[in-house]
């Protein structure tokens, strides 16, 4: 074998002592030294490096409030409480039994975006709808319900989910997507039945009572283009 077909690979040793006598570091290293040895910044300015030390840097501060806090000054004394849980089974412990998959009548995909991404929640939109029957939203500029940024949802059936799931991880453009299920319990639904693409962010959905009927769908677009396939 030649020598450019060789893996050459750092052993962990080999490794720690390049890191260790990098030159970067090697120069902090030497700062760190003067300035623990008492010598002045102008010693390093010296050696022509721009290192700001901590002895140069000076925090401006405001001056602080004058008054009184609306909270009073017994806050420290109470005791710490523990929240019921909300998790639906577990009010009372863990639940006894799993909860039945086909409790799921429809999903929900919502799409976030904001100023410098709203293009791309556009072409996935757009992307969507012309290859599924989906049920599709308007758009929301402000936050809606629990949607805390901008966003647009579709709805779909369930026997969507297995294509959806894998053709929105591969087409999400980076956007942040919620997938949640719509059971009768919609915070969750929100919060702890989610599957999400890529980053998550906040749902506000604490509030979110329970419905008595669950979340239907109907699709209104039409697909007018055929799924890709390799
Ligand atoms: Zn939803």
């Amino acid at each position: 074998m030649s020598d450019e077909g060789r893996i050459i690979q750092n052993t962990e040793e080999d490794q720690e002592w390049a890191d260790l006598l990098s030159p970067a570091r090697r120069n902090f290293m030497i700062s760190a030294g003067l300035t623990a040895a008492g010598l002045t910044a102008g010693n390093i300015e010296a050696s022509g490096q721009d290192i700001i030390t901590p002895a140069s840097f000076k925090p401006i501060v405001p001056p602080p409030d004058v008054g009184k806090s609306p909270w009073g000054y017994e806050t420290i004394k109470e005791p710490t409480p523990r929240p019921r849980s909300i998790r639906p089974g577990e009010e009372n412990g863990l639940p006894k039994a799993p909860r039945p998959y086909t409790d799921i009548k429809s999903y929900h995909a919502h799409f976030y975006f904001d100023e410098d991404s709203y293009e791309k929640a556009a072409l996935v939109r757009k992307w969507s709808i012309e290859r599924f029957p989906v049920e599709l939203g308007n758009w929301n500029l402000q936050p809606r319900g629990p949607h805390v940024t901008p966003s647009f949802y579709f709805g779909f059936t369930n026997d969507l989910l297995p294509i959806l799931v894998p053709w929105l991880q591969l087409n999400s453009l980076g956007l942040t997507i919620l997938l949640h299920p719509n059971t009768d319990d919609p915070r969750a639904d929100h919060l702890y039945y989610t599957l999400w693409v890529n980053r998550s962010q906040p749902v506000n959905a604490y509030g979110m009572p329970k419905q008595a009927t669950v979340e239907k769908i109907f699709p209104n677009t039409k697909p007018t283009v055929k799924l890709e396939i390799s």
